[in-house]
């Protein structure tokens, strides 16, 4: 065992490293500042558009799709564990993600087009998403039924002959307030027979915004934020008809896709929140060696040596537990690796939102500001808790494999 990144990723690391540090991390108060400058918030800061033409070109593009997934045809080809330590330096900053054309939904709804998707939903979607030319939404989560049982689901994706029918609510819809969001994959059910097999009865289809019958009924808040420009909706569709070559690979296959959707993207973002921690850390050490106060630097108060310290272990732990997890995806499947990548999304997120919670502590008031990104920071980490499913259904997936190896002795 050793524990070096391979040459390809420590070229990736030093290049993608100093585009942060010249370009993303100093553009970061110019992107919010012309996002929420006067009253139309749902548009693409101009900085955006550039700083991705930027990454572009110097190759730091479409880096999340791993080279088992067709990631050579259509990204750099890099390994997850190659991949890993990148989208942990992403993770550093808010607006990273999108710079380098690696953000979610755009990526999962990528790898579903790239497994799944027809020469025609490539050529129609997949193209100009990987271009970055449009966004895309993910629509699953229904505001009606628990949705962390996706068996629960209520919507209908309905075949009538040559077309496919859709009706249902969705909500939490990341993405869809974007001004570039032009299509979205809804989840459905195609089988309303209670008896079919609970993981066979849903279908996958692309839907263009534009098609009547969509309707964003209400853009949601977020600890009272909207996340613009890309924001989160509650979506109706009524009625909405589609050409059945709209359904990818095939009515019934829902499930199967939403499982495949989460292959390697199931660890992105705890890959970006441990660069999200790193940060805080930075953030809260630099903080409380320059503030004084009861005639010591805030650092040597208290208990603050001992928070510092747990911060430094608990983030090693998060990170040594994502890179087994990206390498065992890498080489023995997702399938094997389920509960190291179940683990882990429970670990990331915890971690992250412990420790920048630290840092906003050992902040003071400042902390909860928006002069550093550490109250955004912790509003992700605790949304992460829930958007990527909760922290209780990952724990069920570990606890089930772990006594999985020992109901089968006991018979
Ligand atoms: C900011 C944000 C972005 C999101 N983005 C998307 C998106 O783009 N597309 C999309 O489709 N969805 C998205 N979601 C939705 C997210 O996936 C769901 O909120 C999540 O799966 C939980 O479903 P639910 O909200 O219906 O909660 P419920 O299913 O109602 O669960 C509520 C609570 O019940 C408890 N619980 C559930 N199961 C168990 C269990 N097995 N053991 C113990 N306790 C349990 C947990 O505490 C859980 O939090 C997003 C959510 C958020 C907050």
């Amino acid at each position: 065992m050793h524990f070096a990144f391979s040459d390809t990723a420590q070229s990736y690391i030093h290049r993608l490293q100093q585009f942060m540090d010249e370009h993303v991390i100093p553009a970061e108060s110019i992107y919010f500042s012309q996002l929420k400058r006067g009253e139309r918030p749902w548009t693409v800061p101009p900085i955006m558009v550039a700083l991705k033409a930027k990454a572009r070109a110097e190759g730091l593009w479409n880096l999340f799709l791993a080279k088992g997934d067709h990631g050579a045809e259509f990204g750099q080809g890099l390994s997850n564990a190659d991949y890993a330590p990148l989208a942990e330096i992403m993770g550093r900053s808010f607006i990273a993600p999108e710079v380098f054309n690696c953000n979610a939904p755009d990526t999962g709804n990528m790898e579903v087009l790239i497994k799944y998707g027809s020469a025609e939903q490539k050529q129609r979607w997949l193209q100009p998403l990987l271009n970055a030319e449009i966004r895309s939404a993910f629509c699953m989560t229904e505001p009606d039924v628990a949705s962390s049982d996706a068996t629960n689901m209520q919507a209908t994706a309905l075949v009538e002959g040559d077309e496919v029918v859709l009706n249902g609510v969705k909500w939490w819809s990341t993405g869809i307030g974007h001004p570039d969001c032009r299509v979205v994959i809804f989840m459905g059910l195609s089988d309303i027979s209670p008896t079919a097999p609970k993981h066979l009865r849903h279908s996958m289809v692309l839907v263009p915004m534009d098609t009547p019958g969509v309707k964003i009924e209400r853009m949601l808040s977020v600890f009272g934020d909207q996340d613009e420009p890309y924001g989160h909706g509650e979506v109706s569709f009524t009625n909405v008809r589609l050409p059945i070559s709209s359904i990818i690979a095939g009515a019934g296959r829902g499930f199967e896709i939403a499982q495949g959707r989460l292959g390697p993207g199931r660890i992105h973002h705890c890959m970006r929140a441990i660069g999200a921690a790193e940060r805080a850390l930075e953030l809260m050490c630099q903080r409380a060696l320059s503030r004084v106060a009861f005639g010591k630097p805030i650092a040597e108060l208290g208990g603050n040596p001992d928070i510092i310290a747990n911060a430094r272990i608990a983030i090693e732990q998060a990170r040594l537990l994502t890179l087994k997890a990206a390498w065992m995806i890498d080489t023995v499947g997702v399938k094997a690796a389920m509960s190291e990548i179940a683990q882990i999304k429970v670990v990331a997120p915890n971690v992250a939102q412990t420790v920048i919670d630290q840092a906003i502590q050992m902040h003071g008031g400042a902390g909860v500001g928006a002069d550093t990104p550490l109250a955004s920071m912790f509003a992700n980490a605790r949304i992460l808790r829930l958007a990527d499913g909760p922290d209780e259904v990952h724990r069920a997936m570990i606890a089930k494999l772990e006594l999985k190896q020992y109901k089968k002795s006991a018979h």
